[in-house]
């Protein structure tokens, strides 16, 4: 059975920055809670930080990918650098997918570790930007795909194919 890693927040855990969940009641995602499919995790506090905690935003709206090579840093509204506790959330999550086979995320849009299509732009003005968090970024290059809250439709067209793609599960014949 294919498995899916799924932002905490999206399944009802209070772990948002200001100590809060941002539960999704999508009827897919609940079916699919129901079959055992679904890994929660949340990078941000897998990686060591707090909840409540101050939110953060990757600077001049750079991308995950731009914090994976070094060339932008998390940080909080008052300047404090947080990419540290970012990254080893990112490889967390890595190896939560890699433990349980999961080769797809189901992750919350906007946040600076789990979105996928818009973060914010790193200006604490309520503005976002395309791009992605840095989880997202770590779990893509390593071909986990990620699809947020607002495209569970296609992750469950995609959760198909790659069902189609392993075809059913045969076993050897029995010896005689
Ligand atoms: Fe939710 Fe991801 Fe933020 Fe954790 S890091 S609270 S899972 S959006």
């Amino acid at each position: 059975m294919e498995r899916i890693l799924v932002s905490a927040c999206l399944l009802g855990r209070p772990v948002r920055y200001d100590g809060r969940a941002k539960t999704s009641h999508d009827e897919l995602l609940a079916r699919w809670r129901a079959e055992g499919r679904l890994v929660p995790f949340c990078p941000e506090v897998e990686g060591g930080l707090p909840v409540p905690r101050p939110p953060a935003e990757i600077e001049g709206g750079a991308g995950g990918e731009a914090v994976l090579s070094g060339a932008a840093r998390v940080r909080t509204a008052t300047g404090e650098d947080v990419t540290e506790a970012f990254l080893a959330g990112a490889r967390r999550a890595l190896e939560a997918a890699r433990k349980a086979g999961a080769r797809i995320a189901i992750l919350k849009e906007g946040s600076p570790s789990c979105g996928s299509l818009r973060i914010y732009d790193g200006t604490f003005q309520g503005r976002t930007a395309p791009g992605q968090g840095v989880t997202t970024a770590l779990l893509e290059r390593h071909g986990v795909r990620v699809f947020s809250e607002d495209r569970i439709p296609e992750a469950a067209a995609y959760l198909e194919e790659l069902t189609a793609r392993s075809g059913p599960v045969t076993r050897p014949e029995p010896r005689t």
